[in-house]
């Protein structure tokens, strides 16, 4: 991670410590952690960040990471939503992790009273729009990632990169 970045996270990490503002959970990948699965990250310019840190508690959190999944890993599409079921691109099932990183995820929502997540879109845990088909072929549908779907369901308040200024307003 570049040195400036490692200042902003240490920076926002100290201002956590003190903190007394709402607590919203965020991918780890928009936080600027390299926990995606092609090893890299897609946080948000440190402009926002700082912005979202001087108004929210910011808890960074990767359900596919803490599931057990590795970085870098084999990109993952949810193939069926009812019975759930999603595999890689290798055609290894991984349903088992991505239900534990979303049940890890409310678990943690719930003890930190977490009202509020902004969560990365396109992703099978994260996305609160659009998923891809589950055919590997880039195509997108409407649908939710098993984290984000379970965190809706359970009223904990979604939104994605997109819509983060509804966040800042
Ligand atoms: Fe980012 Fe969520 Fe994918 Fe982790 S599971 S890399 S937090 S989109």
């Amino acid at each position: 991670m570049a040195m400036k970045e490692e200042k902003l996270k240490t920076k926002l990490g100290i201002m956590n410590l003190y903190s007394k503002k709402t607590k919203i959970l965020i991918s780890s990948c928009l936080f600027g952690q390299n926990v995606r699965y092609d090893g890299i990250t897609k946080g948000l310019d440190n402009n926002l960040l700082e912005k979202l840190a001087k108004k929210f508690e910011l808890i960074p959190f990767c359900p596919e990471v803490e599931s057990g999944l590795s970085i870098p890993r084999i990109a993952c599409e949810i193939v069926s939503i009812k019975p759930l079921k999603i595999i890689n691109k290798i055609g290894e099932e991984k349903t088992k992790n991505f239900i534990d990183g979303a049940n890890l995820t409310l678990e943690l929502c719930q003890k930190e009273n977490i009202k509020i997540a902004l969560l990365k879109s396109n992703s099978p845990s994260c996305s609160s729009k659009q998923i891809y088909d589950g055919c590997f072929s880039g195509k997108k549908i409407v649908g939710y990632g098993v984290t984000a779907e379970l965190l809706k369901n359970n009223n904990i308040k979604i939104y994605d990169e997109n819509d983060i200024f509804l966040l800042l307003d």
